[in-house]
């Protein structure tokens, strides 16, 4: 599902739609990049104009995720920061976009409001602010995890093991 999401060479027109996939983004104020999974662009007198298109559209951004709605607002976040790099790119406003969980098969519409804005800001400046530092935060394991596509960078099986140190402090305290 999320392979054909991110298909890049999908553009696809439905009525007064158009489907773009893969649709790659940045903000050089936020300083993130990445890809849309979709953004459905919907034909609106107060959209942006489309190189290749006629008239003007409004962005539409969809995230699609394998499982079902988390407890947090990590996904909510993520579509958040994904209008906001296509609002720096589209010199828009774009005030709501969906997930769509495979799980539950259901799209859910997401609010962009100020509040997860200003979220998205705070986060993204801890984030920059860590890797300045040169400090990796501890791997905080969930059940989130199993359908992470981060999972094999994250390694969040290793956090159940010892530590080295602790590994070689028993070891020494077994000679004594
Ligand atoms: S694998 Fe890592 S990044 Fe992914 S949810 Fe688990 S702890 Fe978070």
């Amino acid at each position: 599902m999320h392979a054909r999401a991110h298909d890049a060479s999908q553009r696809e027109r439905r009525g007064n739609t158009l489907i773009v996939r893969g649709l790659s983004i940045a903000s050089p104020i936020l300083g993130l990049s990445g890809q849309c999974d979709v953004v459905e662009f919907r034909a609106c007198e107060g959209g942006v104009p489309l190189q290749g298109e006629n008239g003007r559209w409004q962005p539409y951004p969809i995230e699609y995720k394998r499982g079902e709605p988390k407890e947090n607002d990590a996904d909510a976040l993520q579509l958040c920061a994904q209008a906001m790099c296509l609002e720096a790119a589209l010199c828009c406003t774009i005030s709501e976009g969906a997930l769509f969980y495979g799980k539950t098969k259901r799209r859910m519409t997401v609010s962009l409001d100020d509040k997860l804005r200003e979220k998205v800001r705070r986060m993204t400046a801890e984030m920059h602010e860590l890797a300045r530092r040169g400090h990796t935060p501890k791997v905080k394991p969930s059940k989130s995890c199993n359908a992470c596509s981060l999972r094999e960078l994250c390694l969040p099986a290793l956090m159940r093991k010892k530590s080295v140190q602790d590994y070689l402090g028993e070891a020494m305290e077994g000679d004594e």
